[in-house]
């Protein structure tokens, strides 16, 4: 399956001069909310996602995603992999899980998000699944921005990543991107304008 045409026929993966949240600039931007606007493609990717995990063997009974960008993956996969779907939200800025949603003790979990950065989110939610009992065993994402390392992947993972290291990560594809400070930008250099994604449309 070629996920990067996928993401690019689905308007996902875009091309230009973005000026990124950080302040700093990229050719590429990544829209991953685009690519699953079409339920049958969100169904497509989760099933390829979720024949990896089958593949590996694990055990799991729920799939819990950090709301809001996690939750429709995550629901796909839970979907494709024939478990429950639980999510976390954030209250206060403070992840939490509630909705009478419920863990037994133990019981098997896989965070999931739609694109993994630094997996800060997911790392939050798996520990507040792990405060009411569960057993993390496994992280995945549809898209992987290069910083963690994921499963069949011979990148390695970089520093920034907060994902635990002995848990597997599951992932379809690693979408890595340079990013460049503003003053050392190739595409600045290059006479163009970084702008916003979403200010032109996107
Ligand atoms: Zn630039």
């Amino acid at each position: 399956m070629n996920i990067e045409k996928i993401y690019k026929d689905a308007n996902a993966l875009l091309e230009g001069h973005f000026l990124l949240s950080s302040g700093n600039h990229s050719q590429f931007y990544l829209q991953s909310a685009k690519v699953l606007e079409n339920p049958k493609t969100a169904q497509l990717l989760a099933d390829e996602l979720a024949k990896e995990i089958k593949r590996s063997g694990l055990k799991i009974d729920t799939v819990c995603s950090p709301a809001l960008g996690g939750v429709l993956a995550g629901y796909e996969l839970a979907r494709s992999l024939g478990v429950r779907f639980i999510f976390a939200e954030r209250v206060d800025k403070k992840m939490t899980i509630r909705r009478g949603f419920e863990i037994k003790k133990d019981e098997n979990i896989l965070i999931c998000e739609d694109i993994i950065t630094t997996g800060g989110s997911a790392l939050e939610a798996a520990k507040v699944a792990m405060g009411m009992g569960a057993n993390i065993v496994a992280y995945a994402a549809l898209a992987n921005r290069g910083f963690c390392k994921r499963v069949g992947s011979s990148k390695d993972m970089k520093p920034t990543c907060k994902l635990p290291q002995e848990i597997p990560f599951f992932a379809l594809a690693d979408f890595e991107f340079d990013i460049y400070e503003p003053q050392n930008c190739p595409l600045c250099k290059d006479g163009s304008t970084a702008h916003k994604p979403g200010s032109r449309g996107n």
